[in-house]
């Protein structure tokens, strides 16, 4: 059994940022992360680019040099794994939390390698491990992918790229300009509103031109191993087709908040109960920090937005530690 001040559970940008805090504080902590070092981010297309410019990335203020204004996913890695090797964070890697369990004074925390008690906990679990499926006929081929990473394997291919949002608008477009043949096949009547302002006017342009060929208002109904089934406005279409790329968003991983004990909204954006102020949740010295704090809505908080929760949380532990002194 292992005995901590604090566990943080997810190694991402934010995880990361929440164990600065405990360390400037010399607290003792861990970092509980079950892939490698900023999972989600490794995870990404190979050559995306950040929509923000790299000191809204930053934490607790250590440069983060870029040349460019937006920085790509390799030195957005290059950044998180510096911060974290220079500073000597306490981060387990490749382990899983399976469960957190509240006693009366402290938490159990179960992972797949070994039992720890905390006294405090901090969920920052993120969202990019679960997709949205599309939950048609053929899903499961290994043609059938929900992460883009690169556009080489598809050259000279019939592709689908399901979806209209800033991931699926990338992929279309990297694919198209390295010599795939790309259908977008769009649900809504228009390529999102939230796409990257410089990226939109090119997706539009390479659509009316007929370069990218693109069904609105549009699902999938089946995939066979060469075909695509797309019910359309004006009937069923099916194309040739090698790759389906779905983008259609992805969920947070419910089960662990549930488990816990923290309850959500029960709407349909299952936002999970935190105060504002300090980061804690409906259980006494559970905090939420980073993009789970928005429950299905996950483009509500991301880096930019949320490594301020670090900050609130230690504020709000210490503040406890001083009363009990
Ligand atoms: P994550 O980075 O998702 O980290 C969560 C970590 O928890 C993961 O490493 C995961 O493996 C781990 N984990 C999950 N479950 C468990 C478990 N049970 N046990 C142990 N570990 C677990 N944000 C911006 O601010 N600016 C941008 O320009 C930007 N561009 C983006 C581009 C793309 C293509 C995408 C998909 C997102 C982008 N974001 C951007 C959003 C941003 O990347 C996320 O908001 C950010 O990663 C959130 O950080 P996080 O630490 O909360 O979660």
């Amino acid at each position: 059994l292992t005995e901590k001040d604090i566990i943080i559970i997810g190694g991402g940008p934010i995880g990361i940022a929440c164990a600065l805090e405990c360390k400037k504080r010399n607290w003792n902590y861990v970092v509980i992360e079950k892939g490698t070092l900023a999972n989600s981010l490794f995870n990404y297309p190979k050559n995306m680019t950040f929509f923000s410019t790299s000191e809204k990335l930053e934490i607790d203020n250590i440069p983060f040099i870029s040349n460019n204004p937006k920085p790509n996913r390799d030195e957005a890695l290059e950044y998180y794994r510096r911060v974290t090797t220079s500073n000597n964070l306490n981060i387990n890697l490749y382990e899983t939390v399976i469960n957190i369990n509240k006693t009366a004074q402290t938490f159990q925390v179960k992972t797949s390698k070994r039992q720890y008690t905390a006294k405090h906990v901090i969920i920052c679990t993120g969202f990019y491990d679960i997709p949205k499926l599309l939950n048609v006929a053929g899903e499961n081929l290994n043609k059938v992918t929900h992460y883009y990473k690169e556009a080489h394997n598809y050259t000279l291919q019939d592709v689908v790229v399901v979806g209209a949002s800033n991931s699926a608008v990338d992929a279309a477009l990297e694919i198209w300009r390295k010599g795939g043949r790309v259908t977008m096949v769009v649900r809504g009547e228009n390529i999102g509103e939230r796409v990257k302002y410089w990226v939109r006017p090119d997706i539009i342009n390479r659509i009316e031109e007929g370069s990218i060929k693109a069904y609105f208002n549009s699902e999938i109904k089946e995939i066979t191993p060469n075909s695509v089934t797309v019910k359309t406005p004006k009937g069923l279409v099916t194309l040739l087709n090698d790759y389906v790329i779905a983008l259609t968003g992805y969920l947070p991983d419910f089960n662990l908040l549930k488990n816990s004990g923290i309850t959500m909204t029960d709407d349909e954006k299952q936002i999970p109960i935190y105060n504002n102020d300090t980061m804690e949740s409906n259980i006494e010295n559970l905090y939420l920090a980073g993009v789970i704090c928005g429950g299905k809505e996950t483009h509500k908080w991301f880096i930019e937005n949320s490594r301020i929760h670090a900050k609130r949380i230690a504020k709000h532990i210490e503040t406890k530690l001083n009363l009990s002194n």
